[in-house]
């Protein structure tokens, strides 16, 4: 299978929230509205996706877009008029409220001009300030004929209540353990497939996108840098430099998950219960020299220096790190001497 067939969806584990959701859609009865939630990487957007394709289609087979018709071509081509995404400019930014107010408002207020319906996709719905989700109410409130509105959120505790509650709410959840590890081996052929779902909490589409990124061997060069930097603080500057090809806040996030996972190890006194499996020789070797309390002191520390790495212009890369390890260091230290 390959991974483009295998996202053509639904998802396995959404094949029950698909069957419901198309069965609204064959019975004119989906809600205006919908709210898709859920933890990030379980596919929340391919499902927005599916649910639009499938409205804009003009001829459903079996309940799904037939993939054939002039709006399943349109919306392949990624030109169908009748469907809007509203989409941060760059990821992590909030959608402007020039975005609701004038962009989704207009197209909600216009007549369908090829299909039969029109879908508007909010993605992520949390990017919205007070302002903007206050703008899109009106739109929520007042719904049009045959307009769809779908927000995505990875938080949606973080939507203004009265947003959440307008909306058709579709709670998506991630496939147990072993089927998620099954997918993702079907899916990418990967051998190290547990290890990867580990590292993104589960999540199957998270775990494949780090695998096509670049892969485990960030982590599994941060994981021996930590374990070395518990031996002597001389060897902390060049072991900074055995990490010049990871991109700061990238080495940061393999530094948080690696503690992370320790943290779980430490707390439970065995290894067998790691997620990260391939780590659990460092974490045999840790184990005994490092305290939980630290460990936690440290997962705080990588944290504060993440959220300086992405907020300061020109982090200085080397002091950052090094200050890390050393504090990571000392903390061992203290205890192998205690
Ligand atoms: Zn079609």
């Amino acid at each position: 299978m390959s991974v483009a067939s295998a996202l053509a969806a639904p998802l396995p584990w959404q094949r029950e929230d698909w069957t419901r959701l198309g069965a609204r859609i064959a019975g004119g009865q989906l809600h205006h509205a919908m709210l898709l939630s859920g933890p990030a990487g379980i596919g929340k957007r391919l499902l927005a996706e599916l649910l639009a394709r499938t409205l804009l289609c003009r001829a459903p087979v079996a309940g799904t877009a037939c993939g054939r018709c002039r709006d399943c071509e349109l919306f392949a081509a990624g030109s169908h008029p009748d469907l809007l995404r509203v989409l941060p400019e760059e990821p992590g930014r909030q959608i402007r409220i020039e975005q609701i107010r004038s962009g989704l408002t207009g197209f909600v207020m216009h007549t369908a001009s090829v299909a039969h319906a029109k879908v508007a996709i909010i993605d992520p719905a949390d990017a919205m300030n007070t302002h903007t989700a206050n703008c899109l109410l009106k739109s929520l409130e007042e719904p049009a004929p045959r307009t769809h509105i779908v927000l995505i959120s990875d938080a949606p505790a973080r939507l203004l209540p009265t947003v959440r509650s307008r909306c058709l709410q579709v709670r998506l959840r991630p496939p147990p353990p072993d089927d998620a590890v099954r997918w993702l081996r079907e899916t990418s052929g990967a051998d190290d497939a547990p290890d990867l779902l580990g590292v993104a909490a589960g999540a199957p589409l998270g775990a494949l996108r780090v695998r096509e990124r670049a892969g485990l061997g960030g982590f599994d060069r941060v994981a021996d840098v930590m374990r070395r930097a518990t031996r002597a603080p001389a060897w902390i500057p060049p072991l900074v430099a055995e990490c010049a090809e990871l991109d700061l806040v990238e080495l940061l996030d393999w530094m948080f998950l690696f503690l992370l996972d320790l943290g779980g190890v430490l707390a439970r006194g065995d290894v067998a219960g790691a997620r990260i499996q391939r780590a659990a020789p460092v974490y045999t070797e840790l184990l005994p020299v490092v305290s939980a309390a630290h460990a936690a002191r440290s997962l705080r520390r990588v944290t504060e220096a993440r959220r300086d790495a992405t907020s300061t212009a020109n982090p200085n890369r080397s002091l950052l790190l090094e200050a890390l390890l050393l504090d990571w260091h000392e903390g061992v230290a203290a205890r192998r001497t205690a």
